[in-house]
């Protein structure tokens, strides 16, 4: 019977194999870009995300730009992404603190991410991961949760005590392509309602904690 590390590890290994380019879904040109992305993609699709953040910067290039745009005219182009009142209002105070004291860029630093409105834990990881290269945690969403309870990586619910679970299972270098492997095959094959375990690469290794199929 596979230890748990050992069963991360095989895990890590088996999800690079399968997605050797994995990479966020979410399109973005800066850190600041991908930030904006990022909290716009809070119960919402990336798909649906990336149909939206071309007309919103192509409006409001910079933070100082959407520091000074109105409510209103935001929620408008970011309506699609639910939410966008406080999404909106999230944004626009964010913007004013990245331009006003972070000299136009978002701080490479989580303490100061998370100090952001609207910028939560699992925000500041995808930024400093996938924006700056910094491997401040696993990131924990609904997907990864599934996928490492499935897996019996983990037998918690709450995501910030799973990503600290998933820390010290993995070495530092692999937190950040791990998580974005997990959402991948999340979606794609592991899925919420009909996990396709006949196709699954995980499947010698994987005990289907809770799968019912
Ligand atoms: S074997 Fe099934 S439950 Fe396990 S990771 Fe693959 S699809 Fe998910």
């Amino acid at each position: 019977m596979m230890g748990v590390k050992d069963r991360a590890a095989a895990v890590a290994e088996l999800l690079a194999g399968e997605y050797p380019d994995a990479r966020c879904e979410l399109d973005y040109r800066s850190p600041w870009g991908l930030l904006v992305a990022t909290m716009l993609s809070a119960q919402c699709t990336d798909v649906r995300v990336n149909r939206v953040t071309p007309d919103l910067f192509a409006r409001w290039p910079e933070p100082v730009d959407l520091a000074a745009a109105g409510q209103k005219e935001v929620e408008a182009v970011i309506r699609s992404t639910g939410m966008y009142r406080r999404k909106a209002a999230s944004l626009r105070a964010a913007a004013w603190i990245v331009a006003e004291q972070h000299g136009g860029a978002p701080p490479a630093e989580i303490d100061a991410l998370v100090a952001l409105p609207g910028v939560g834990r699992k925000t500041a990881k995808v930024v400093l991961g996938e924006g700056f290269g910094v491997a401040a945690g696993v990131t924990v969403d609904t997907h990864v949760r599934r996928l490492a309870r499935r897996l019996g990586l983990t037998n918690l619910e709450d995501a910030e005590k799973i990503a600290a679970e998933l820390e010290e299972l993995l070495p530092r270098d692999e937190w950040i392509s791990f998580s974005t492997r997990m959402i991948l095959h999340g979606r794609r094959v592991c899925t919420a309602r009909s996990p396709r375990c006949e196709d699954c690469v995980l499947a010698d290794i994987c005990p289907k904690d809770g799968v019912t199929r």
